[in-house]
């Protein structure tokens, strides 16, 4: 099923991302993780590709079974910076053999060994991605980026926003956002993308926060921002894991009502492949998700 249907529903839904095992001898540990993950039934899941630590490897093998096993949908991300067109049409083709519907279209990050090589490269931004993609006739629903606090290399929002709307006329069906822990910074982005005519469905990013060693890792690798009201929770319990779990998962399942309740249908889940961070959060929501409101 294409997730831009999904989204058409128009009831409140959420959807987890899992990433794929770092080296073979890790793939049972995070394969059972994943497969309870998808045993909680989200409208859909995303697997990463390369990110998180995991390889590239797993990624189609994983959406396959989690599509196969539990009949939910998936969407299978790939980048493109670190691979040449040929290799890229080939991961298109092995895509569309594996009757995947959904492509979350991304560069990737810039290793120091690939910014000293750039001008080299022949996919440089996802916007070429998306658009071999669409040429591929593998008629995919296709995903991209967005960051509603700017992207880390863009000089300012301004640029970011048109290259996000280039992104999206090249033919994205819908966005997913970073990860972020002030809803108004999303609606403040969301009123910006409409104003520059970016129409597309816009899927917030939500991580929650669990472990007090996150937040280190998680503002370098995203920028964001921490709420003040954030950051007393975790002085208050960071060091202690229960509390800063059941602290982590309420904080983000606050997060996800007030963006249903301000009109947003689907919320995006960054799990980090631990099912009961998945499955508190969907506890939470259980007399709100799948309702018309
Ligand atoms: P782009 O859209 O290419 O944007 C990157 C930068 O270039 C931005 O600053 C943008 O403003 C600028 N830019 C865009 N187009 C142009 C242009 N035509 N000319 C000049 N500048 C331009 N990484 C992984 O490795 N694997 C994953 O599975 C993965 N999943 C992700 C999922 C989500 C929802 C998000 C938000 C990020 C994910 N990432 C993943 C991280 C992502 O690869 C990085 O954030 C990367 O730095 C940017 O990727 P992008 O697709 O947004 O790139």
């Amino acid at each position: 099923m294409k997730i831009i249907d999904l989204i058409k529903e128009g009831k409140p839904s959420i959807s987890f991302e899992v990433f794929p095992p770092k080296k073979d001898s890790g793939f049972s540990s995070i394969e059972k993780a994943i497969r309870e993950i998808a045993d909680l039934k989200p409208g859909f899941m995303s697997v990463t590709y390369g990110a998180g630590g995991g390889t590239d490897k797993y990624t189609l093998d994983i959406a396959e079974e989690i599509e196969r096993d539990f009949g939910v949908p998936t969407i299978a991300h790939v980048t493109c910076v670190s691979s040449t067109k040929e290799t890229v049409l080939e991961r298109i083709r092995d895509l569309k053999e594996g009757g995947i519907q959904n492509v979350m279209a991304l560069r990737g990050d810039l290793t120091e060994e690939i910014k000293g090589n750039l001008d080299n490269r022949e996919l440089v931004h996802a916007v070429q991605l998306v658009r071999l993609l669409r040429q591929s006739q593998g008629d995919f629903c296709i995903g991209g980026a967005c960051y509603p606090e700017v992207h880390p290399e863009s000089p300012n929002q301004k640029t970011d926003l048109k290259y996000i709307k280039e992104k999206v006329d090249a033919g994205c069906d819908f966005l997913t956002t970073q990860m972020f822990f002030d809803n108004n910074l999303l609606y403040n982005f969301l009123y910006k993308l409409r104003e520059i005519g970016v129409t597309v469905p816009v899927i917030p990013g939500i991580m929650p926060i669990t472990k007090g060693n996150q937040v280190d890792r998680a503002i370098r690798l995203s920028g964001s921002h921490m709420p003040q009201r954030f950051k007393a929770l975790v002085d208050k319990f960071g060091d202690d894991p229960d509390a800063m779990k059941q602290a982590g998962i309420a904080y983000a399942t606050d997060q996800i009502i007030d963006l249903f309740a301000n009109g947003i249908n689907y919320v995006h889940v960054y799990t980090m492949n631990d099912p009961s961070v998945a499955k508190g959060i969907k506890d939470n929501l259980s007399a709100i998700i799948g309702k018309d409101f």
